[in-house]
């Protein structure tokens, strides 16, 4: 499998099979003339041996791009890290390769500081010992998770931490036969990686190395679409147009494959919503998650992380549609204000989709808070601050009523209304003034 795609010499675009390559080091080059010049001009006398030595041009960029995605994810995490140790070396700095810690789960407190070199070597460890056995290819696949969720919380890794372990991923497993069950895994983790932080170009020559393989070698139906379902994500975020098509292929061929209980599908059916979503096409988004997602909810239950995309998705396509009545708002404020709550709980606080879900909120409150101030009706202003009471009942804490826009007197007023309602019985009128809860 081949990520590289462009000439050494002129970042021309090669052909999947059949490039012309340095005999010795394998770089790729769209001819002849460049691959001269490459050699006189561009430094490649100097590097060859040197690529040759780490494993070929595929290797050496595997090598080259993990070392660059650890240090990035060790600067990022730098702050919750200081101080910190290894929980696997029990070091601070890394004994071989000097690197530093990174945190990227849900473990709190001093729990799941580790060095991606550290958990890099246990997932490697731990898939040869399945390998060695004869395991078997479910069994394989369970222990090839260790490259991607902390086996302290349980949880997948996120945002930049994810994407260093993808670049590790890749560069143990490149020089593997091609199209080795393992090698389609790691290209599989790879992407996932370079999605989680935003790599899209990256990512984009990671899957489609992926589909051009798995086509090659005969991949299964459910197997092709579960790339094609990643591409289309990918499509959609770099804008191309062919983006929708493919989502609503994916999500027909695994309705039909699997029918609409199956995770797959559901998953197919939240990315299709997301990108009619990207399109603004509110209307179909909402129609399409009003029947998958209390399908998600009986069958994956409430606090599962495809649940929560796919009520964050529900909410965004409600209060993003320009059209949005005053009880829409409110339902998109109230799901929001729960998901959040919920994606706090269940990934932990800094999980990047607790964070934009939290954002979400902000911006609906945003919007239901601007149609209360335009509103002459004393009526609505009433019912909107009374909704907020409620809806910062599902979000307690005087940080998230900050977010919301009320500081100091204003966030106490509204805890002191929350009060009251909540003493006040059942279909009693609540004599509640609006100005009272006004940010
Ligand atoms: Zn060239
Ligand atoms: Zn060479
Ligand atoms: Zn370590
Ligand atoms: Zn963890």
């Amino acid at each position: 499998m081949k990520l590289i795609k462009s000439c050494g010499a002129c970042a021309a675009q090669l052909p999947d099979l059949g490039a012309k390559q340095c005999s010795n080091c394998k770089t790729g080059y769209c001819g002849r003339s460049c691959q001269v010049q490459h050699w006189r001009e561009g430094g490649h006398d100097k590097l060859c041996k040197k690529i040759k030595k780490a494993g070929g041009a595929e290797q050496y960029y595997a090598d080259k791009k993990c070392a660059e995605a650890i240090a990035l994810a060790v600067e990022e995490c730098a702050d919750d890290t200081k101080g910190q140790t290894c929980f696997i070396c029990t070091e601070a700095l890394h004994r071989k390769t000097k690197e530093g810690l990174v945190r990227g789960c849900a473990c709190r407190g001093t729990a799941g500081f580790v060095h991606v070199s550290c958990l890099a070597e246990q997932a490697k460890i731990w898939v040869a010992e399945a390998e060695e056995n004869n395991l078997g290819n479910d069994a394989l696949y369970e222990r090839f998770r260790r490259w991607d969720t902390c086996s302290l919380c349980e949880q997948e890794y996120f945002g930049v931490v994810l994407c260093a372990l993808g670049w590790a991923c890749w560069r143990t497993y490149v020089g593997r036969p091609d199209g080795d069950e393992i090698q389609c895994h790691a290209i599989n983790l790879l992407g996932n990686g370079l999605s989680a932080a935003d790599r899209l170009e990256d990512e984009l020559s990671a899957r489609e190395a992926e589909l051009s393989t798995l086509r090659r070698l005969g991949g299964t139906e459910a197997e092709v679409l579960g790339v094609l379902g990643n591409l289309a994500i990918t499509y959609s975020a770099l804008g191309r147009p062919e983006a929708l098509q493919m989502a609503r292929d994916v999500y027909n061929g695994y309705l039909r494959l699997f029918g609409e209980e199956n995770k797959e599908t559901l998953l197919g059916a939240n990315n299709y919503a997301k990108s009619l979503i990207d399109l603004r096409r509110f209307g179909e988004a909402r129609s399409l998650l009003c029947k998958t997602l209390p399908v998600a909810q009986s069958v994956l239950g409430d606090n599962k992380d495809l649940t929560l995309w796919m009520r964050w998705n529900y909410a965004e396509a409600l209060y993003k549609d320009e059209g949005a009545t005053f009880d829409d708002l409110s339902e998109a404020v109230d799901t929001l204000a729960k998901t959040a709550q919920t994606a706090r709980r269940v990934l932990g606080r800094s999980h990047p989709d607790a964070v934009s879900i939290k954002q979400s909120m902000q911006n609906a409150f945003a919007v239901l808070r601007a149609m209360a101030s335009a509103s002459e009706d004393p009526a609505v202003r009433l019912a909107i601050a009374l909704h907020t009471a409620l809806c910062c009942e599902a979000v307690p804490e005087l940080d998230d009523l900050r977010d919301l826009g009320f500081n100091g007197e204003a966030a106490r007023r509204v805890v002191a209304l929350r009060a009251k309602l909540a003493a006040t019985p059942a279909g009693a009128t609540v004599d509640a003034d609006a100005s009272a809860v006004r940010a």
